[in-house]
């Protein structure tokens, strides 16, 4: 029998990747806004239609990439932000490089970037994965990101999108998750013919206008044991949710889902909040890098912490310690 293995095409590995990075339109959102704040953008343009599908725009003011890197940056595993493969400090939202290589080997993307120094800029058109030339383009310095006809090179994931009004949801959910850690920013939103301005502010004011209540209907926290620290602020017991919608949860300023934070998030409450209810908590963790791996999915929304209890009994003594100095009296203080 003759030999039947092969490498697989790069075009269909990207787009077998594609799968796991992009699971939907909101993570091309979350990919490319990610993108622009570690190119340190102070402003982002994000434009949506048709739930992502049809369009994501996403315009930026950073550094911009130079010809060479735009050629680059849509390749699979090119990137600018891991060096010395120390995956044990990353300080960026990036490192894995391939979220441009998965989302434009999945739709029809039109890069164009220019870096301060340039007299003008390049675009770059990619259908599929299939580069075009580049092509001289006179524009601002930063980044511009255009997205089209999203997941049309894999019919399979294209039959199992949601209705744009369910993906608006996680889109305006994954914002102001970016939002509340980035306030120094500001953020022109547009999704289909909704418009919203969001400009530069405080956390404060972030907190205010997002959660719609004014920060003094709650409390700030810090707490620090040994070298984890705790930031933050919580909404007095009042203000509870029937979901998670208004928890949020940073480590090492990086939005992350983690069911054993919420859980400490929510057992800390527990005493004040009905059972099923969810509190409205913004809790932003520091831990040294060595002791928290992001490189657990390649939407590293995800961490493994070294010491998981540590943790835990870290963030519900700062909240019990600040929920007691702010009235609500029948905390028990000690973690269960
Ligand atoms: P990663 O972010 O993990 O490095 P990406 O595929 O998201 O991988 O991006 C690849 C590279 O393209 C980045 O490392 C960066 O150098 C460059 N890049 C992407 N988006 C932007 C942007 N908005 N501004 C400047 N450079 C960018
Ligand atoms: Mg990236």
């Amino acid at each position: 029998m003759s030999c039947v293995i092969r490498l697989l095409e790069p075009q269909l590995i990207n787009r077998i990747a594609a799968g796991e990075v992009i699971e939907r339109p909101t993570s091309v959102i979350k990919e490319l806004v990610e993108n622009s704040l570690d190119a340190k953008a102070t402003q982002i343009h994000i434009t949506v239609r048709g739930g992502g599908q049809s369009l994501v725009r996403i315009q930026d003011n950073g550094h911009g990439m130079v010809e060479e890197d735009l050629k680059l940056s849509v390749h699979r595993h090119t990137t600018s932000k891991l060096s010395h493969s120390d995956l044990w400090n990353i300080h960026t939202f990036g490192f894995r490089g391939e979220a441009l290589a998965s989302i434009t080997s999945v739709s029809k993307a039109t890069l164009t970037s220019k870096v301060l120094d340039h007299p003008h800029g390049f675009s770059l058109y990619i259908e599929g994965g299939t580069q075009h030339p580049l092509k001289p383009i006179a524009c601002e310095t930063g980044t511009c990101i255009e997205i089209r006809d999203l997941f049309f090179a894999t019919p399979a994931r294209l039959k199992f999108l949601r209705s744009p009004s369910q993906e608006y949801i996680h889109i305006t959910h994954c914002l102001d998750r970016f939002l509340l850690l980035n306030p120094a920013v500001s953020f022109f939103l547009r999704l289909d013919e909704k418009q919203k301005i969001f400009e530069a502010t405080s956390l404060e004011n972030r907190i205010q206008h997002l959660l719609n209540m004014p920060s003094t209907q709650g409390f700030w926290l810090q707490t620090q044991i040994q070298d984890i620290t705790v930031t933050g602020w919580g909404a007095l017991p009042g203000a509870h949710r029937r979901n998670a919608d208004r928890l949020f949860v940073y480590v090492n300023q990086r939005p992350i889902e983690d069911r054993m934070l919420i859980q400490s998030i929510r057992f800390a409450y527990q005493d004040l909040i009905p059972k099923d209810r969810y509190p409205c908590v913004i809790l932003f963790l520091s831990i040294p890098y060595s002791d928290v791996d992001v490189n657990v999915h390649p939407a590293k929304t995800q961490v493994r912490f070294k010491a998981p209890q540590e943790i835990r009994a870290v963030v519900i003594a700062a909240l019990k310690k600040a929920l007691m100095q702010n009235g609500q009296k029948s905390v028990n203080i000690a973690p269960k």
